[in-house]
């Protein structure tokens, strides 16, 4: 991406001849939320709840919730979109008042969507918080569960969620889930892709494992072809897909992402003007070239370097 056109980018997302795709940021706070109000986006794609709660050691209150979540709603412009993420406890993000005690093996334990098995209250108290900060809120409220991995949890999740009026949806950051996507869309409303986990449990490598990160690298074609798969089910379904992982951060690969089929891209505020004036510089058919590229390429480094060919 060229400097210059990044700091110029004024938004909303779209390619050069009008394809539109939302850019939204990944915030974790009122503060952060404020900050990131200053980029030009649409929106928070992805807001990260469980941060604001890692020191207690006892469940916040409902009305405590509640205006946590209210001051990252009003942080937005009216009508905008914030995609609130239910907690995703545990894992490398643990969390005391939801700790499910020793696991050998945390990144396969019980985390995100799967502490509501056994700790119910958890969701439901979130949710009533996020129904409760949502109403009277003019942010256009969405909510998404972390860490699915079967159609079940998406439909019990969306029932909760649909019951207090707001949009349902689900992270995908299993290959199962990706599999399953256009299963899972018979009872969701949208659909946001977690690179960072879906690197993860695709390559059996771990995301916080420097030595491992040739395997985690969001160019690898593997991923690509599951995010392939997610976008053409929410383009079957009409319903919305996201990339709210690190790859979204990427300029490059967020104009494959765009060819891949994916209706937004949420990052870092920092990263929304480069990834905006990059998409903005370059054609919807480019995208798919690009995409087409990536995918078909032997490895990361080729896939980068075919890219960088046909876009810049
Ligand atoms: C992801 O897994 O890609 C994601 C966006 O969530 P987190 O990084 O918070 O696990
Ligand atoms: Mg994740």
């Amino acid at each position: 991406a060229r400097r210059s056109a990044g700091a110029s980018w004024t938004g909303p997302g779209a390619t050069s001849d009008g394809h539109a795709v939302q850019v939204l940021a990944n915030v974790q706070d009122g503060a952060g939320a404020r900050t990131a109000a200053e980029q030009p986006i649409e929106g928070f794609g992805l807001y990260r709840t469980e941060l604001s709660f890692l020191e207690r050691s006892a469940e916040p209150t409902v009305a405590e919730q509640t205006e946590i979540y209210r001051a990252v709603f009003d942080a937005v412009g009216a009508g905008h979109k914030v995609v609130v993420r239910t907690l995703d406890a545990g894992s490398d993000k643990p969390l005391q008042f939801a700790d499910m005690g020793d696991e050998p093996n945390p990144a396969l334990g019980i985390r995100g969507l799967r502490i509501a098995t056994s700790r119910p209250e958890l969701l439901d108290h979130q949710l009533d918080a996020i129904a409760q900060a949502a109403e009277g809120a003019e942010a256009d409220v969405w909510v998404m569960a972390p860490m699915v991995a079967v159609t079940s949890e998406a439909a019990a999740l969306a029932e909760k969620v649909h019951g207090r009026g707001l949009q349902a949806g689900v992270m995908i950051e299993t290959p199962s889930a990706a599999l399953l996507a256009d299963r899972i869309l018979e009872h969701v409303d949208f659909l946001s892709i977690g690179t960072n986990d879906l690197s993860q449990y695709t390559f059996a490598a771990d995301r916080m494992a420097p030595a491992l990160s040739h395997l985690t690298d969001p160019w690898q074609p593997a991923l690509l072809m599951l995010i392939e798969q997610v976008a053409a089910a929410g383009l079957r379904a009409g319903k919305p897909v996201g990339v709210c992982g690190e790859a979204a951060a990427d300029p490059l690969l967020a104009c494959v992402l765009v060819g891949l089929g994916v209706s937004s891209l949420s990052c870092a505020a920092t990263a929304v003007r480069s990834v905006g004036a990059q998409v903005a510089s370059v054609t919807y058919e480019q995208c798919r070239a690009a995409a087409h590229a990536a995918l078909t390429a032997d490895d990361p480094e080729s896939a980068r370097t075919a890219v960088r060919a046909l876009l810049t």
